[in-house]
């Protein structure tokens, strides 16, 4: 990389810290965005990176991300992430990873993402207390699925209030994009508050668990291409990320989007052409705050009505969001960016 500083200024960013095991041929990346004020907070990635050059972009843009995130759900942490370069996976790995984020002492507290799993972590775990996420039998407050789909569907109910002034999705018609861990979930939510639902996935296990769901609500079941073509109110993806481009976006007969992906947008040219379509884009970073907000309370003394108390403010946070843009006619990420800005500063006054 030409100039390293340089790019961490790009990113804003304080702290960049390099661990390399040559006998397990083991090399992370650790970015601190604030390393400072208050401890930070992110996963680690395992992912195998062309160039040292792309994992160290990566590891900022993901922290950096996560900052957004930590200020928009009023958490008392600031971004970080951890990349490895690689894409084998050992006990011995994550025992080593547990001892260099234990040499941070508390600077940095991290558990899963891309590429790993709350088990992987378990290891980790022995060597240091700033693992989150474990699962329930370990100490962790387990799958944070749960929260993430109660987050995407208060998303939902937010954005039928500011577009329909009635936040019930009673009789609504949402497409939802995915039935994996979250998007199951946010399935049977839906089912209960009354909506109708045209789903998909490119794994027929998981179609064959939403038939079986048939009888308690309206489930109309199609081809994973299809799913973009439908005429629906909200569209849900939760499957993987970039899936809205200008070939699909193009296809899109939908009012708003509310889904749980990371990185929905492949670029920021797409919420041009969604403001031409005159469909409201809820960002993907506000929608899915359930999962970062339940490991958030986990560090601070875990209880599951904190969590869900906490969780009914992505709600409050999106309709700021949507009135912000159409005030200032911007874009719902630029809002959401300007909303973020103003509460870090907030809290910073407070301290
Ligand atoms: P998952 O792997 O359990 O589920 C993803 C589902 O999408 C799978 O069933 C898969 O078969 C399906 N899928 C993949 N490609 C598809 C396609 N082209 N069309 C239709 N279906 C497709 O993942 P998850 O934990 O449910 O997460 C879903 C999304 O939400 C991911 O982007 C994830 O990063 C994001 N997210 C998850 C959490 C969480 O707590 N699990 C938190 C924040 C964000």
């Amino acid at each position: 990389m030409e100039d390293i500083f340089k790019k961490m200024d790009e990113y804003s960013h304080e702290q960049l810290i390099f661990y390399r095991n040559k006998d397990i041929d083991l090399k992370a990346i650790i970015a601190l965005h604030d390393s400072f004020d208050k401890p930070s907070l992110g996963g680690t990635r395992i992912y195998p990176y062309e160039t040292i050059d792309k994992a160290v972009e990566d590891v900022l843009r993901l922290s950096s991300s996560m900052s957004l995130k930590c200020a928009l759900a009023g958490v008392d942490f600031v971004g970080g992430k951890m990349v490895v370069i690689g894409e084998k996976k050992s006990k011995e790995m994550f025992r080593l990873i547990g001892k260099f984020i234990e040499g941070l002492n508390g600077k940095f507290f991290t558990g899963t993402d891309m590429g790993t799993l709350p088990e992987d972590f378990v290891v980790a775990s022995y060597e240091s207390k700033y693992i989150v996420g474990l699962p329930l039998e370990y100490g962790g407050s387990g799958d944070t699925s749960i929260f993430t789909a109660l987050g995407v569907v208060l998303g939902m109910k937010a954005t039928c209030k500011y577009l329909w002034k009635d936040s019930s999705l009673n009789g609504k018609l949402v497409a939802i994009q995915g039935l994996g861990k979250v998007g199951f979930k946010v399935l049977r939510l839906l089912l209960k508050e009354k909506a109708s639902c045209i789903v998909t996935d490119i794994n027929e296990a998981r179609l064959k668990d939403a038939r079986k769901l048939q009888a308690l609500g309206n489930i109309q079941i199609v081809e994973p291409e299809e799913i973009y073509k439908v005429s629906c109110d909200i569209f849900s993806p939760c499957s993987i990320g970039g899936i809205l481009n200008r070939e699909t976006v193009n296809l899109l007969k939908c009012k708003a989007i509310v889904g749980s992906a990371n990185d929905q947008l492949e670029d920021k040219d797409v919420l041009k052409l969604l403001k031409a379509k005159k469909i409201l884009y809820a960002p993907d970073y506000v929608v899915n705050l359930g999962g970062l907000i339940q490991v958030a309370q986990e560090i601070k003394g875990f209880s599951f009505s904190n969590v869900r108390r906490k969780i009914r403010g992505i709600f409050d946070t999106l309709l700021k969001i949507y009135k912000l843009a159409e005030k200032k006619d911007i874009s719902t990420c630029k809002a959401s960016k300007e909303i973020a800005y103003n509460l870090k500063l907030k809290n910073a006054k407070k301290r």
